[in-house]
């Protein structure tokens, strides 16, 4: 079977001399020596300050959005936050869970994330953050949403999740924004296993959040105020370790798994395009089709060769009622929705294998 995706499994060696330092320090979670070094290595890599490692990447979101204030509100008031359509529903389903209505904008058909030209009418007197998603890895109109959350004093929270390692205009897209949150599922282009990061622009919110998530400890005998579990431990930081030795690797193979495809489907799918000033880390090959009918007729053709692609990111998020939304229509999104595949992109994809799925897109796409 060849899936979306495979986590990316480092040096089994290099894995266990780790481990053997976790057995010698008998240390297991509460900011061990292995939490604190992966802090300090991934701020070096990705050139940012202000990073807190958490269990997920959907706590990094919920933890991002109390440390802000923005689930904290008077009784009898309904926080409203402005988002996209276009993404993964832990981006909404976090608002959500945490008390927080998400609103949705549509997105801009070209870039794929939250187009700030709907981001003002989306706002109400209830509005506290706009939540945009760097989707796919592409840089948000940074400038235009900074505008606007100055304008109307919000707070901005990128869901980074897709973002590692993507520069904007020379330094690390991750400082943009009050916080940006990544996520290091198994699934991501670095990873931990499960685990994620914040990171923040201001030092006092790094501050609150590291007590957020130690149940709102600032000592052993010292309760500031209510917090949750949502610390990271040392085997996943040993994991990460490992594998941000090999980032260069992982890098290297999925830049080549996106030339095969681009050489292969050139000008026969459409693609996002990408934001100037961006650089791109290749976590994802997202073509969008020419209509819905073409997608279920290439997943059907991929799955008769055991091939898993993906409809990321199906259904446009306006449409789940569960999320309480109200029923704003956002048209590029759902238009997007239907046409989008992702096709798998992995290090190890063989060159066979892509060759394989690029000619059964271009049947398709006939
Ligand atoms: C993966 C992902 C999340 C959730 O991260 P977890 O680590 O799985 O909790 C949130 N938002 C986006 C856009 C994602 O892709």
């Amino acid at each position: 079977m060849i899936p979306v995706t495979k986590p990316y499994l480092p040096s089994r060696e290099k894995l266990s001399k780790y481990i053997d330092g976790i057995y010698e320090r008998q240390w297991l979670t509460n900011n061990g020596q292995l939490v604190q070094e992966l802090t300090q290595r991934l701020e070096d890599y990705l050139g940012v300050e202000n990073l807190l490692l958490v269990a997920n990447g959907t706590l990094a979101l919920q933890i991002a959005y109390r440390a802000l204030g923005v689930s904290d509100t008077p009784p009898g008031e309904q926080p409203e936050a402005v988002t996209t359509p276009f993404t993964f529903i832990a981006t909404a389903s976090s608002l959500k869970w945490d008390g927080v209505q998400p609103v949705f904008a549509d997105i801009d058909p070209n870039s794929w994330c939250l187009n700030p030209a709907n981001i003002e009418a989306a706002i109400t007197p209830n509005t506290r953050a706009i939540v945009p998603v760097h989707v796919f890895g592409n840089a948000c109109d940074i400038e235009a949403i900074d505008t606007i959350a100055q304008k109307y004093k919000l707070k901005v929270i990128y869901d980074a999740s897709h973002a590692f390692g993507v520069n904007y205009k020379g330094e690390s897209l991750l400082k943009h924004g009050d916080a940006a949150t990544l996520s290091f599922h198994a699934t991501k282009l670095f990873h931990t296993g499960e685990g994620g990061a914040i990171i923040f622009k201001r030092k006092e919110d790094l501050e609150r959040a590291r007590r957020m998530i130690n149940f709102g400890l600032a000592g052993p005998e010292c309760i500031e105020e209510p917090g949750i579990n949502a610390k990271m431990n040392e085997l996943q930081a040993a994991m990460g370790l490992c594998v941000l030795d090999e980032m260069e690797q992982i890098s290297g193979d999925r830049q080549s798994v996106t030339e095969s495809y681009d050489h292969l489907l050139k000008g026969r799918v459409q693609k996002q395009r990408i934001q100037s000033g961006a650089s791109l880390n290749h976590a994802y090959y997202p073509v969008a089709l020419e209509n819905e009918a073409r997608v279920m007729d290439l997943m059907s053709s991929l799955r008769e060769s055991d091939v898993l692609a993906r409809r990321y990111f199906y259904p446009s998020l306006e449409s789940v009622t569960s999320l309480g939304a109200s029923s704003m229509t956002c048209f590029e999104s759902r238009k997007l929705s239907e046409r989008i595949v992702c096709l798998p992109i992995y290090s190890g994809l063989t060159s066979a294998e892509i060759e394989m799925i690029s000619s059964k897109v271009l049947e398709v796409c006939q």
